[in-house]
């Protein structure tokens, strides 16, 4: 409230002592004087007619101040109201519990949502209700970390993580966070704040790194266990070879030299015997080749397909002749990568495209690419015989095949070669195709 200022006061004395010591003069100078009644009457009321004016100046004055004051009140109340309004909306709507503590008083005011998120009906409390609360593995670790940011005081906000118990006994996580406001002299007034609620968040983190370990666990063994296999693959048909050498020189020999002495029946026995022996060497061959596939201890270098794929177009000139077939490819991009995989790639594609062609025209294959940002995009399209979607995984399965070896010749190892290499790399190798419609295989390699 505003109250009447020490110069109105001042000047209300200064006139009174100034009426006292000229009233008398003044009425003499005009001719009024001595103790005549009609002068001390005059004399009476101009004093009360002087003070009363200045007392209505300094009452309208004081009026006026007033009436500012209370509006500016007025304003403030209704800010302040508002203000308070939205706070307490805010504390009912979020799912943040917010918290007030006062430093001096040692009081926490809690948000309603504390008690529909953990049960407590207790809205104001001492500060160290809530510590009581922290899981007590936690609570030593918090208020450490707590007092230590008190003690440097040079920071506004603190926040940690920590469980607590709920009233019914639950443990939850929370993340908790504070606004700390100092006084002039760097003295922590008050901290305002909110805690969350991540005890969904925290659980599913830990699923996801339990998944993780496992899924590393399951990598390491996989990974040894390939590496083994290869191992084996390698020793077995490497070692392979040598006893499957002389089955079919003897066999040979027996062929040679007792040729004339054996019966048809006999003859017929040997000539299958030599039939799957080679067989047996072209799969051990195969095999060979397939565990050599990722030892490849080339230095990556710069690789440009188009002179590739002439190389690989050329290896298959006569059959091309033969047949017809046209191969198309153009502006192929320059990748880095290690040259005999990649030509391995393209080779058992194009040989598949040219193989696996249709009776009723001549093969054309397409060789195209897509830009995927950091990876290229191959795509190896035939006209040939297709390939019924249902078949599209199995294809890539080592000495997995569609047709008989009468059909169409091939051990089926060459699509398991090619996903090798390429998976080997990050990448990734599929077809679409539908029978007799032609076949598109697609793979990804990195620039
Ligand atoms: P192989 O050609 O020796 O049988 P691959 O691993 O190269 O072995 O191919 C596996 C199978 O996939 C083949 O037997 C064939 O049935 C099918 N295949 C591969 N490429 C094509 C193609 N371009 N068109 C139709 N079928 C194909």
């Amino acid at each position: 409230m505003y109250k009447p200022s020490n110069k109105i006061i001042s000047i209300y004395l200064v006139i009174g002592i100034l009426w006292i010591l000229v009233s008398d003069r003044s009425f003499a100078y005009f001719g009024f004087n001595g103790d005549s009644i009609l002068f001390q009457t005059l004399k009476g009321i101009g004093f009360i007619v002087a003070s009363g004016a200045l007392f209505w100046v300094m009452l309208r004055r004081y009026e006026n101040k007033n009436q500012k004051y209370l509006n500016r009140l007025k304003n403030i109340t209704e800010e302040l109201t508002l203000s308070n309004n939205r706070y307490t909306v805010v504390t009912k709507a979020t799912n943040n519990i917010i918290w007030d503590w006062d430093f001096k008083k040692g009081r926490v005011i809690w948000g309603e949502s504390l008690t529909r998120i953990f049960g407590y009906p207790e809205l104001e409390n001492h500060s160290t209700w809530w510590t009581n609360k922290i899981h007590p593995e936690d609570k030593e670790r918090v208020a450490k970390r707590f007092d230590k940011f008190i003690e440097t005081s040079n920071k506004e906000k603190w926040s940690d993580e920590y469980r607590i118990i709920t009233e019914s006994g639950d443990i939850r996580y929370i993340y908790d966070r504070g606004y700390i406001l100092f006084n002039k002299k760097g003295k922590p007034l008050r901290m305002i704040g909110s805690l969350e609620d991540i005890t969904e968040r925290k659980i599913n983190e830990e699923q996801l790194k339990q998944l993780n370990l496992q899924l590393n666990k399951r990598m390491e063994e996989l990974a040894v266990s390939n590496a083994e296999l290869e191992q084996f693959a390698y020793i077995a048909s490497h070692d392979l070879q040598e006893p499957l050498r002389m089955i079919t020189r003897f066999l040979s020999e027996i062929q040679r030299k007792y040729n004339d002495k054996l019966d048809d029946k006999g003859k017929e026995y040997i000539h299958y015997a030599v039939d799957g022996s080679h067989r047996m060497r072209n799969l051990i061959l195969d095999l060979l080749e397939y565990s050599r596939v990722g030892k490849f201890d080339q230095t990556i270098e710069t690789i440009d397909l188009n002179t590739l794929i002439e190389e690989v177009v050329n290896y298959h000139e006569t059959f091309i002749k033969e047949s017809k077939a046209i191969i198309k490819w153009s502006h192929l991009p320059t990748i880095q990568n290690r040259k005999t995989p990649i030509q391995l790639v393209f080779q058992n594609l194009i040989s598949n495209a040219l193989k696996y062609h249709s009776e009723s025209e001549p093969p054309l294959i397409e060789i195209t690419y897509q830009d995927l940002d950091n990876r290229w995009l191959f795509l190896v399209k035939d006209n040939g015989i297709g390939i019924d979607p249902m078949f599209s995984e199995k294809i890539f399965v080592i000495f997995q095949r569609l047709h008989a070896k009468h059909e169409y010749s091939g051990t089926g190892i060459g699509l398991a070669i090619c996903k090798k290499i390429i998976e080997a790399q990050g990448g990734k190798i599929w077809v679409e195709s539908e029978e007799g419609q032609g076949s598109t295989f697609y793979f990804t390699v990195s620039k």
